[in-house]
């Protein structure tokens, strides 16, 4: 037992059994458990939940199952353009990177921007050019691109449409965790859209949208139809249902994600509080996602009947 709690998220959406094949399903599942526990073994020895939460997002980013970082999708123009954000609950500090195209990790690139510079958030090239100037790792353009997203993008533009992933799911991946001090962070990280207009900005790297954290409420880190969280803001709908309105993490995470759904928006998010309740509501038929809370053990789960016992 312990105060440590993590979860994490591989994206949302509709995801077809069938179309597991072979043993994509098993390997998803031990990529999820093998990183929740890699960021509560973190915890445990004392790191901070910003530390935690940045970690299980690149290694999250690094594992090419999922849309961010290497294997992310890709844009109108065959390039991956990728969003990422920090926050830390103590003292609401955070970073966000918009757009990059060049950095191996944003979520690091994220976090860089919240600890040297005076901004919350760079786009673009120049944000590329703060991580090179800042000892945030490059790489070439085709270090991210992935002969599943090419193909992927081939049949989107074909069919004249702009999707989430490859199985019709939603592919950010994200974090949220709870150190043993009682302090909250969140990070997320995402390739975004298939097909996506180039210079497309989601929810995930938008502060109080896609990624927020505050160490009084919750930790939040959203996947799902990006515009629709924006127009929410979906993660501060949730610290101020907590806050304001006197909500559990539970009822608050369910509400807002209802008023996303009010308005044609489908997704899910992970969140924890100061207490260490862990919610993991989704609208979507599944959402990878996996934690550890109060019993310390693992668990993993993909659709709406896996296991659900937080
Ligand atoms: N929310 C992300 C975006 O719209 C996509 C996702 O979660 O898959 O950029």
């Amino acid at each position: 037992m312990s105060d440590a709690r993590i979860a994490i998220h591989g994206g949302a959406g509709v995801i077809d059994p069938e179309s597991f094949g072979d043993d994509r399903e098993a390997r998803y599942r031990r990529a999820l458990e093998d990183i929740v526990v890699s960021g509560w073994n973190l915890l445990r020895s004392g790191a901070s939940a910003l530390d935690a939460a940045e970690h299980a997002v690149r290694l999250l980013e690094e594992c090419e199952y999922f849309n961010a970082g290497r294997g992310c999708v890709l844009n109108a123009d065959g390039v991956a353009e990728m969003d990422a954000a920090v926050m830390d609950g103590a003292g609401r500090r955070c970073g966000a990177v918009a757009a990059v195209q060049l950095t191996r990790n944003p979520v690091c690139l994220a976090r860089r921007v919240m600890e040297a510079s005076e901004h919350v958030l760079l786009a673009g090239p120049n944000a590329d050019r703060f991580g090179a100037e800042h000892d945030v790792e490059q790489v070439s353009r085709d270090f991210f691109v992935t002969e599943d997203r090419r193909q992927q993008l081939a049949s989107a533009a074909a069919a004249g449409r702009v999707s989430l992933d490859h199985d019709e799911k939603y592919g950010t991946v994200g974090a949220v965790a709870r150190d043993r001090e009682g302090h909250l962070a969140a990070a997320t990280s995402t390739g975004g859209m298939t097909n996506k207009v180039p210079g497309r900005v989601g929810d995930s790297p938008l502060i109080g949208a896609g990624t927020w954290a505050d160490d009084a409420t919750c930790a939040v880190s959203g996947t799902g139809h990006g515009e629709f969280f924006i127009r929410s803001m979906l993660g501060y709908d949730v610290h101020c249902r907590m806050a304001y309105r006197g909500s559990s993490l539970e009822e608050a995470s369910r509400d807002a994600l209802e008023s996303v759904a009010r308005m044609g928006g489908s997704g899910g998010l992970i969140a924890v509080d100061r207490e260490g309740h862990i919610a993991l509501p989704f609208n979507s038929p599944g959402m990878y996602r996996a934690w550890i809370g109060a019993d310390g053990s693992p668990h993993v789960a993909i659709y709406r009947d896996d296991d659900l016992d937080t």
